[in-house]
């Protein structure tokens, strides 16, 4: 197995398929670990968890503590960050070795379907130095990189990806943050965290315009009184830049001015060099069109993570992977072995938090399929109340003849780990009955779950 890429989905499919007894050989370009670990998930929360720090620092008072204010050192978060990097891609890296996988450095493509060739990083750019690894089954797993629409004049000082974020050269006087997506309101949290000045251009009238509509009210609501600016029904279509700051242009003829801009406007696979069309791998714009076991078109040619297209989450890709490795090495028979998308869990770690999972209460409605949904405020739960943050609600959709569990929403303080619950309830067909009954930890913010269950 040649796999490209070493994120998430190609360093879970490579230490999966060489437990299982492949021959595994992983090219990665840049570091183990992946965009996942360098750009998306860990500088991101890493960065949050510091903004969450200096929350609790002014929140000191409410808790019966004096403290004095706490200052953000810029160079100390990114020695921070690259600290967590460093040791989570050492332990990838331990990982893979210890399972026998050969970890080539280059820039790998398809030159057919059993082959792949490896452009080595510092040498000739004619092909002449490619080393040429022939395999029963490739797994593309290159992920994708930042949508750069072209109004949008990045140069990584005043006009910003995420990835000019981790921490920025300065902290934004006033960010203005383009795209109010989950990425989007991430950003917004953070910096506003920071004490930076926010403004959010949300072209629908609701933030997360994917979410529960009263999951998004709960955010908008903080946003509104943490002073975030919201700029609703606006589209950016020009960015201009001077010494003093930046303009965004909406399409209404609003003018949105702050010191810098950043934007979370979706991404683009990492495909155009990858050689796709030359090996007849079908497509679409450059995401692989792969079936329920990420296999593409091409027998024996997978594609995994972001690059599939389908939810571009860490936790999907490193998932796809290890059932990739499964299905290449014959172990997919037996029930429950399809990942069902729709069943994934995932979380917006703003403050409060958000996390759902499963069934929507507005998907359902829309399909005009019965449910029960049942919703209980963390306002009367006593951990949230020792904790000092009553924000939020839990919120489990079940099915009112069976009682099994379809969905949920949590909004509020660790929602992302207590999601796992749901999750499990979801995944395992359990019913509300069975949460119920759980004992569960008095004091403890779980105790809502079965509150809402009952
Ligand atoms: C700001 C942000 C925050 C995020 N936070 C979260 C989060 O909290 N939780 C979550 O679940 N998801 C999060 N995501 C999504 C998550 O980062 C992606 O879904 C995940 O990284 C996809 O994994 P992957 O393996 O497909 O690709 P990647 O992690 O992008 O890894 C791809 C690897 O392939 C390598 N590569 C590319 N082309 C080649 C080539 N030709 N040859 C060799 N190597 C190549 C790259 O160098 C890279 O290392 C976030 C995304 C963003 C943008």
């Amino acid at each position: 197995m040649v796999i490209i890429g070493g994120g998430p989905a190609g360093n879970q499919c490579a230490t999966y398929a060489a437990r299982l007894g492949a021959e595994v050989t992983l090219v990665e370009r840049d570091v183990i670990g992946g965009a996942a670990h360098l750009w998306d998930c860990i500088p991101s929360k890493a960065m949050i968890a510091t903004g969450g720090t200096l929350g609790l620092i002014n929140a000191a008072p409410a808790m019966g503590l004096s403290a004095t204010a706490a200052q953000l050192d810029l160079e100390a978060l990114t020695a921070r960050i690259a600290g967590i990097e460093e040791r989570l891609r050492a332990s990838v890296s331990g990982l893979l070795e210890s399972q026998g996988v050969r970890i080539v450095e280059g820039s790998g493509r398809l030159v057919g379907p059993n082959r792949v060739a490896v452009s080595p990083l510092h040498g000739p750019d004619d092909g002449s130095a490619d080393e040429v690894l022939d395999a029963d089954v490739i797994v593309l797993c290159t992920g994708s990189r930042p949508r750069i629409p072209q109004w949008a004049p990045v140069d990584g000082h005043r006009v910003l990806t995420t990835r000019h974020a981790y921490p920025p050269p300065e902290l934004p006087r006033h960010l203005v943050v383009v795209g109010s997506g989950v990425t989007g309101v991430e950003f917004v949290h953070m910096f506003s965290s920071f004490g930076c000045e926010v403004s959010l251009i949300v072209s629908r009238q609701q933030v997360l315009p994917a979410k529960d509509a009263e999951v998004a009210a709960a955010l908008e609501e903080d946003f509104l009184a943490r002073g975030v600016h919201l700029f609703k029904g606006a589209r950016a279509v020009g960015i201009d830049v001077d010494d003093d700051g930046i303009v965004v242009r909406c399409d209404d003829g609003r003018r949105v001015e702050g010191s810098h801009a950043l934007l979370a406007i979706g991404s683009i696979p990492n495909s155009e060099h990858l050689g796709l069309d030359a090996a007849g791998v079908q497509h679409d714009d450059g995401y692989v069109l792969v079936d329920h076991n990420c296999l593409s078109n091409v027998p024996g040619v997978y594609a995994a993570g972001d690059l599939s297209g389908r939810l571009p989450l860490s936790s999907v890709a490193s998932m796809q992977g290890r059932k990739i490795a499964e299905h290449a090495m014959g172990m997919h028979v037996g029930p429950h072995r399809h990942i069902d998308y729709d069943k994934a869990a995932s979380a917006i770690f703003t403050v409060p938090e958000i996390a759902d999972v499963g069934l929507a209460e507005a998907d359902a409605f829309a399909e005009g399929r019965k449910i029960r949904v049942t919703k209980v405020p963390f306002s009367a739960n006593a951990k949230a109340l020792i904790d000092n943050d009553p924000r939020g609600f839990v919120k489990i959709i079940s099915d009112p003849a069976t009682g099994v569990v379809l969905g949920g929403s949590i909004v509020g303080r660790n929602a992302a780990e207590l999601i796992s619950v749901i999750a499990l309830a979801v995944t395992a067909g359990l019913r509300v009955n069975d949460i119920v009954e759980s004992l569960l930890v008095h004091p403890a913010l779980a105790e809502a779950l079965a509150d809402a269950a009952e």
